[in-house]
């Protein structure tokens, strides 16, 4: 029996490299999800010969209960919804971790236990299970709008004492294994930590830490393994911790920061510009039939999409609006800013789900060099990633990579107001003499100019 486990252990770990490997492309993503959700059918299905079990009854009455929540949330969550969700399931993964790993201990531990793989990974799964727990909680409210940044110098001293007295109560768990009041006390150090730790990141920063929290997820699957010895655990969580550090890596470059930074950096807020400075006198804005009769003349059309377009649901009016100029001859091309929206990749999916080419979307660093050929950018719900502060070395952005849409011969930007995006300050794009704005809801305002343009 115990082979046959292990056989379909090393299956589902198979299948879970082949899914990670084939959503690396976007050809290839839809093959590599349904691999990975069958590696995760096979690693369950085996997971339930094991003899270990000690009730089916609660285990399908789990499975039952988990299974009708995620299907619920599957069809119910808007797509504006999702860096929310992903926050809430970071957080359940790292609470399973912590869970499980407290029961093994309080079943196995007794006074002479000399394991220490089991004591150490114990102690390793709580502590980072709780900071992920209670950080992704912080996250999620963060992304709804109802926690508030709370910045403070002391704060980075705050979070490394909650550490080192975690570190500690490990070694608690180590020596004094039949003391539970010491794995308690990973338990609640580490979950203030995690609340302290994301309270003061904010802003640009946020996905930096989604990215980060989701990495964390994975590693305190890994130690739940190791506590338990399952190859399989080690291995998905390994897998997913690793993939999650290479995202926080990525993040960290397209957002210009460092993870040490991010962490333990009490972030200024910056020079803060007065909207009105910024603005006042300087904004013009235009209308739907004015933007079709520059269009109607222009060549070279690029389209930079950004949170707003996801929260107007417009990818589909867009694809619209992008093959009707073609059908006039007009080159368009979709300028992606790896931060664009509020998870990493939302622009491509958004697009993808409205059947844009992928050969379409072109990635910042190859779309830069293309903005000063450009006769129009149209901006559509972007606004912090084409913010030309982020050149000015004291911005509260500085240094973030953005698009150069600024630079292309007109900027039509489709926005409701002048309020700021997410990092909260003004856009002296908006007032720039080559820009124009067009206030409306960006799908009905891209609808609108596609109607003019097939009039034209
Ligand atoms: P921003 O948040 O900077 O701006 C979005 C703009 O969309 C707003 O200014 C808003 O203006 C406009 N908008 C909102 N609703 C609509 C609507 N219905 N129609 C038209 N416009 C609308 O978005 P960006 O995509 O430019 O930048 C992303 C920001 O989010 C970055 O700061 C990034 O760091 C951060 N972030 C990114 C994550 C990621 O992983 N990608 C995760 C978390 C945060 P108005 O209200 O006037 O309409």
């Amino acid at each position: 029996m115990s082979d046959l486990i292990q056989g379909g252990y090393l299956i589902a770990a198979i299948l879970f490299i082949l899914g990670l490997k084939g959503l690396a492309r976007p050809r290839t993503a839809v093959r590599g999800n349904l691999l990975g959700a069958l590696g995760m059918l096979v690693a369950v299905a085996v997971t339930v010969t094991d003899q270990a079990i000690v009730s089916y009854w609660v285990l399908l009455a789990g499975i039952a209960v988990g299974s009708s929540i995620g299907a619920l949330l599957a069809v119910k969550v808007q797509m504006t919804g999702m860096p929310e969700l992903v926050a809430l399931f970071n957080g359940l993964g790292g609470l399973a971790s912590v869970l499980v790993v407290f029961a093994s201990y309080v079943e196995r531990v007794d006074p002479e236990m000399e394991d220490n793989t089991f004591l150490v990974a114990a102690g390793l799964s709580a502590l980072i299970g709780a900071i992920t727990f209670t950080g992704s909680i912080m996250a999620y409210g963060k992304l709804r709008g109802s926690v508030p940044t709370w910045r403070s110098s002391t704060a980075a001293y705050v979070n490394v004492g909650l550490l080192v007295l975690a570190g500690l109560a490990i070694l608690g768990v180590v020596f004094k294994p039949s003391t539970i009041g010491w794995l308690l006390a990973v338990i609640i150090l580490s979950a203030i930590a995690g609340i302290t730790l994301v309270l003061p990141i904010g802003g640009a920063d946020m996905p930096v830490v989604i990215a980060l929290l989701n990495s964390l997820s994975g590693l305190a699957a890994a130690a739940t393994g190791f506590a338990l010895g399952n190859s399989l655990l080690i291995i998905a969580g390994s897998l997913v911790g690793a993939s999650g550090l290479v995202l926080t890596q990525v993040m960290c470059v397209a957002m210009n920061r460092t993870l040490a930074n991010v962490i333990f950096g009490a972030i200024s807020g910056g020079e803060s510009l007065d909207p009105d400075d910024v603005y006042e006198g300087k904004v013009r804005s235009t209308s739907a039939d004015d933007v079709a009769l520059i269009l109607d003349s222009a060549e070279r059309v690029v389209i930079v999409p950004g949170y707003g377009m996801a929260v107007a649901q417009a990818q589909h009016a867009v694809r619209d609006l992008a093959r009707s100029l073609e059908q006039r001859g007009t080159s368009v091309t979709f300028a992606i800013h790896p931060v664009a929206g509020r998870m990493p990749g939302h622009m491509n999916v958004l697009l993808a789900e409205a059947e844009v080419d992928y050969e379409d979307l072109i990635e910042m660093a190859d779309a830069n060099p293309m903005f000063a050929q450009t006769d129009l950018t149209i901006v559509i719900g972007a606004n912090d990633v084409v913010n030309p502060v982020a050149r000015e070395p004291e911005s509260a952005i500085a240094g973030m990579p953005i698009l150069d849409a600024d630079k292309s011969r007109t900027v039509v930007v489709i926005k409701r107001s002048l309020s700021p995006g997410f990092a909260g300050i003004p856009n002296p794009l908006f007032a720039q003499e080559n820009t124009l704005m067009l206030f409306a809801d960006a799908k009905q305002a891209v609808s609108d100019i596609t109607k003019a343009l097939n009039e034209v």
